[in-house]
């Protein structure tokens, strides 16, 4: 495999690219947006630096990656010579079904076609192509760069081959894949967004404060981050639509989101990627400003 097509060049479209073209794969990142494509780039050398800073990579390992990355508005401009194509695009189902029937027509016959999807059914998103064999979930972990699970998801009509292959290619990127079945919310999520919710009610409801919810969570739990500052990290957006594909892949109230949560997604309020969520955030950093106060 040579050519990659990354396509959505949001917070984890940037950070696929930034994967593959450091391993030296030629990559082509797709996104409707010309200034989505434009703070992908900036983003992608602003990370490269930081590794440069410490001493991860060279100064000529951050310009090789970059030369390894084009950009384009438009599918049909580099699809045709892909061996694998993953989509990264919003998580909306629609939205995916139309692109993997446009990938389907574009790419070569042998190229395979994954998507990021943090919660949609891959066995559903296949079944628009001509080729569900080659249609498998590669659900890399944000910050991409530094995590090392991608949670490789087996659909329905997906081939050991196809399965073997994007194995191999986790481990080539210096990751660790982790093979799972095809089920609402796969693993990651299924374990991950009860918390996040739950988090969320607690705080609806008035039990504690922001801090103090994710004070609790970090040091009595040892979670890095916590729950609230995760989803922020997250985009609030993307955890709503999580929770709605669990809700009703599995009929089960207990994925309902908190109205708290619909209400911040309803108002634009998506975290980190919009400045606000249950933090306020300096735009363009990483740096929690302050705690935003519900209760
Ligand atoms: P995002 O909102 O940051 O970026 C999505 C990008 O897709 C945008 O730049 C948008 O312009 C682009 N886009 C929309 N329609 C398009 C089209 N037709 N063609 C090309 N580009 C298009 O979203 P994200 O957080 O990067 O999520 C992308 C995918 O990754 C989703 O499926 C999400 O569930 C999944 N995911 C997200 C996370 C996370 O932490 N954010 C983690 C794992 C997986």
């Amino acid at each position: 495999m040579k050519n990659i097509v990354v396509i959505g060049a949001g917070t984890m479209g940037n950070g696929i690219a930034h994967v593959f073209a450091m391993n030296s794969f030629n990559v082509n990142l797709v996104d409707i947006s010309q200034a989505a494509l434009d703070k992908a780039l900036a983003t992608i050398s602003k990370n490269l630096d930081r590794m440069v800073k410490k001493e991860k990579i060279t100064e000529a390992d951050k310009t090789a990656t970059l030369k390894k990355i084009n950009t384009c508005t438009d599918l049909k401009d580099c699809a045709g010579t892909a061996d694998l194509i993953v989509e990264a695009a919003t998580e909306n189902l629609d939205l995916k079904l139309k692109i993997f029937r446009q990938m389907d027509e574009l790419a070569p016959e042998n190229c395979i076609l994954a998507t990021n999807t943090s919660s949609i059914s891959i066995t559903q998103i296949a079944a628009v192509t001509k080729r569900p064999e080659k249609v498998i979930g590669m659900h890399f972990m944000n910050p991409v760069p530094v995590m090392k699970l991608v949670e490789v998801i087996r659909g329905y009509a997906t081939s050991d081959e196809v399965t073997n292959t994007t194995l191999a290619l986790s481990k080539t990127l210096g990751k660790v894949p982790t093979e799972v079945n095809d089920y609402p919310g796969f693993v990651a999520n299924r374990i991950l967004m009860p918390m996040i919710n739950e988090a969320i009610i607690t705080l609806h409801e008035g039990v504690a404060g922001v801090a103090e919810i994710d004070t609790v969570m970090k040091l009595g739990m040892a979670h890095p981050m916590g729950p609230l500052q995760l989803a922020d990290f997250i985009g609030l957006d993307v955890c709503l639509s999580i929770l709605r594909v669990m809700q009703d892949g599995f009929g089960n109230s207990k994925y309902a989101p908190c109205p708290l949560l619909v209400n911040m997604v309803t108002a634009g309020k998506l975290g980190r990627k919009s400045g606000e969520g249950f933090y306020q955030y300096t735009p363009g950093s990483r740096d929690v400003v302050v705690a935003k106060a519900f209760v």
